[in-house]
């Protein structure tokens, strides 16, 4: 069996798509386009190239997006300021500090910052307020790469509802937020970390399988049932030749790709898992292009939630 390949390229452009109208009718409404502030302090490659990309969409589908820069060296209490400011601007809907933030802030930034956010702005859906929310299973800003996620599924024609759903991660940003989503949806949920004793027993009984671990090729195909969806949303930059060479044949894509970059972004589940699967997410082009497009989405929402909230 050869896993069917869920194209989250195809999914985030058809959601793209369906945002745009979104915008134009907001324009029309507002006078103005939906804003989104993005922050980025320093100058991480990964970042840049994030927030790049972040910003490319975002224009792309008709918003105003606009970058915040501090330096590496800035202070937390700087940072605060210019979310303060991006709070109280009229002109945007949703806020984004991209994280990492610099180690010198403090271990404790980047939940400061996250309570910071207004939570009617806070597009990332990471604020305390907008998680509890979820949690009760009520009308909150949800976490982009999880909904994303939910929305690959739906749009791919797997359900949900009944099907058992391991989570492999209990992050903040990624594993709870997916486990409520797919517990919402009906699913029975079982999440995953590093203290789980016999991880594959628990994996191998997953109808859908999410990885969210950032540990390249960590799931193997021993790991997964056979016909089970995987949904690999890890990314890590791989440098390591001897584990490309012994994951990709001389002449594949992959392995081209690697002697052009000398690097490789690789999930979380080994390449093999794809003849074991009935359903996998690729990386690249799996979970990523969801997650910008979901931003896009919560932005949007955000800012006609926020000009009704004005209308009364
Ligand atoms: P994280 O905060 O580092 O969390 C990783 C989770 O994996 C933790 O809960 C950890 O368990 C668990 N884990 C680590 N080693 C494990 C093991 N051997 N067995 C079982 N569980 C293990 O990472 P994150 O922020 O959730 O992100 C996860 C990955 O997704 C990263 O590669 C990240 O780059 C990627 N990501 C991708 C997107 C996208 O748009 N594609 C968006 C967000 C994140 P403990 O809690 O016990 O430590």
């Amino acid at each position: 069996m050869r896993a069917r390949l869920l194209d989250g390229t195809a999914v985030g452009l058809a959601i793209r798509a369906e945002v745009r109208p979104a915008v134009e009718a907001f324009t029309a409404r507002a006078g103005r386009p939906p804003g989104l502030g993005i922050v980025l302090v320093g100058n991480d490659g990964g970042s840049e190239l994030y927030v790049g990309s972040k910003l490319k969409s975002a224009a792309e589908s008709g918003l105003r997006a606009d970058l915040e820069r501090l330096p590496a060296t800035a202070s937390l209490a700087e940072l605060l300021a210019v979310v303060e400011r991006l709070n109280r601007s009229e002109e945007h809907d949703g806020i984004l500090v991209q994280s990492p933030l610099p180690k010198a802030m403090g271990h404790d930034a980047e939940r400061i910052v996250t309570d910071t956010i207004a939570v009617e702005k806070d597009v990332d859906g990471f604020h305390p307020l907008n998680v509890g929310r979820l949690v009760q299973g009520r009308d909150a800003l949800v976490a982009c790469t999880p909904s994303g996620v939910i929305e690959l599924l739906d749009r791919s024609g797997i359900p949900i509802a009944g099907k058992h759903a391991v989570v492999i991660g209990r992050s903040d940003i990624v594993g709870k937020p997916m486990a409520l989503l797919l517990l919402h949806r009906h699913a029975t949920v079982t999440i995953c970390h590093s203290r789980t004793e016999d991880l594959p027993s628990i994996t191998r009984q997953a109808d859908i399988l999410v990885a969210a671990t950032g540990r390249p090729v960590f799931v193997t195909p021993a790991m997964v049932k056979p016909g089970a969806t995987v949904i690999d949303v890890g990314t890590t930059r791989v440098e390591d030749r001897a584990l490309i060479e012994s994951l990709f044949p001389v002449g594949s894509k992959r392995r081209e790709a690697f002697e052009k970059r000398g690097a490789l972004t690789l999930g979380d589940v080994h390449p093999a898992v794809e003849e074991v699967a009935g359903a996998l997410t690729p990386v690249p082009g799996g979970v990523g292009p969801l997650t910008i497009a979901m931003l896009l989405k919560n932005t949007v929402t955000a800012a006609e939630r926020r000009l009704q909230h004005k209308a009364g």
